[in-house]
């Protein structure tokens, strides 16, 4: 088994297909800058997926991918503590999505509810691809490269992360090593102290007797027949020796923020095809226009009429914005008719700016400083590649494919 903990590692990538919005920021970035300190990070430009929708024209590829990078930066990741890399440039990502391919149902990848939603929201592109098909399981390899255990990702991404433990659990389950079950044996002795001390003895021995095949079995008979451990810990027992003993691939989890679905302009999600964003860096008379156009309550038509925020995409913006104190003034004052939109509105317009000054003067020097961009990609595409490539020798070796 590898020295790797995937409960300490993070994985999350972004495509390159146009400016980072404020939903990347509150649904993700922020609680990627909070997880790079305690955590092994993994944070990818996802380049390969922007082709699976842009293939027909991708020449904005490497102009949004350089500009992703900077807005990451501005935001506080810190390329210190993370790695920073980009998809297509480590190639054991690709490997290890064609062997994964293998043993993928079509079925798994067809029930996705994105493939379907997808192809019909932009029925300008020809979306019935290879490529567009396979979208979630390359998700799976890029994680599962990294074994990667925590995935800060948006609410979107829900269902792609249950076909990443779907493929992990189907290889652990097919390719799960030999020894792995004696090294997984021994650390629960090392757990659960002396008192399994026997129980591991009759364990080694069912394992040298029946092999790994009829081990598992053996063991769970054993392991129910003790009368000196706890049922607590006969199921901890358990799990090292099924769960961790068997994982090559570690089924990743999902991290969500609190703004996992962080609205629009226009009260939907805020997102790059909807139209409806706020860019990271955006100036400060930009975020204002924006704002001041944003509809309100469709049911206040003149200032006299009494407003309701939960019909309101402002308000949805407060809940992101303002604490406490703050949005129940909003409520009153929109309730009771007190203020006109405008004023509500300014408390928003005020958050953002004072929000992106910091980064928007951060991004600035990173624009002027492109070979450090650069070198940070550099670098970070090393560590990334190593980290890859001591999974997939495992992988390769797992499935048959070592030769030695
Ligand atoms: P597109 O419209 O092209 O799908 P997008 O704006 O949805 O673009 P993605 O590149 O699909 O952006 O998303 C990158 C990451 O940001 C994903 O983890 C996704 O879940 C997250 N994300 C995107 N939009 C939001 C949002 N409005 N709120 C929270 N998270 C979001
Ligand atoms: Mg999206």
């Amino acid at each position: 088994m590898s020295s790797v903990d995937p409960q300490r590692r993070v994985v999350s990538g972004m495509r390159p297909t146009g400016r980072l919005h404020l939903g990347h920021y509150h649904g993700v970035l922020k609680n990627w800058v909070r997880l790079q300190h305690e955590y092994e990070c993994f944070f990818f430009v996802a380049d390969w997926h922007a082709l699976t929708t842009d293939y027909g024209k991708s020449d904005h590829i490497a102009k949004a991918t350089w500009d992703m990078v900077v807005d990451w930066l501005a935001t506080g990741v810190n390329p210190g503590s993370a790695n920073l890399f980009i998809q297509s440039r480590v190639p054991e990502q690709a490997e290890l999505h064609m062997l994964l391919s293998m043993i993928t149902p079509l079925s798994w990848l067809e029930r996705v509810p994105a493939y379907k939603d997808h192809q019909a929201e932009l029925k300008e592109k020809d979306l019935a691809t290879y490529g567009f098909l396979g979208y979630p399981l390359l998700q799976a390899a890029d994680i599962l490269a990294y074994r990667g255990g925590l995935v800060p990702v948006g609410a979107d991404q829900v269902a792609h992360i249950e076909i990443a433990r779907d493929v992990a659990r189907r290889f652990n389950h097919l390719y799960g090593s030999e020894t792995d079950f004696e090294a997984n044996a021994e650390m629960a002795i090392r757990k659960l102290g002396k008192k399994a001390g026997r129980l591991y003895s009759e364990l080694r021995q069912a394992y040298t007797s029946h092999g790994d095949a009829n081990a598992l079995l053996t063991a769970q008979a054993l392991i129910k027949e003790q009368s000196n451990i706890t049922l607590g810990d006969k199921e901890r027992l358990m799990g090292y020796i099924v769960g961790m003993g068997k994982s090559i691939l570690p089924e990743p989890q999902i991290i969500l923020s609190d703004a996992a679905k962080m609205p629009g302009l226009d009260g939907a999600k805020m997102s790059k095809s909807n139209g409806n964003t706020i860019s990271l860096r955006a100036s400060p008379d930009k975020i204002e226009k924006k704002i001041r156009n944003m509809p309100t309550d469709p049911a206040r038509i003149r200032l006299t009429d009494p407003g309701e925020p939960t019909r309101c995409p402002v308000w949805q913006f407060h809940e992101v914005y303002s604490d406490e104190k703050i949005r129940a003034t909003v409520q009153k004052n929109c309730t009771n008719a007190a203020w006109g939109c405008l004023e509500c509105k300014q408390l928003v317009i005020d958050a953002i700016v004072a929000e992106q000054a910091p980064i928007r003067e951060r991004g600035k020097q990173y624009e002027e400083n492109t070979d450090l961009v650069h070198s940070i990609i550099a670098e970070g595409t090393e560590r990334a590649r190593d980290a890859a490539r001591a999974t997939l020798e495992e992988v390769r070796d797992a499935m048959g494919l070592a030769y030695r």
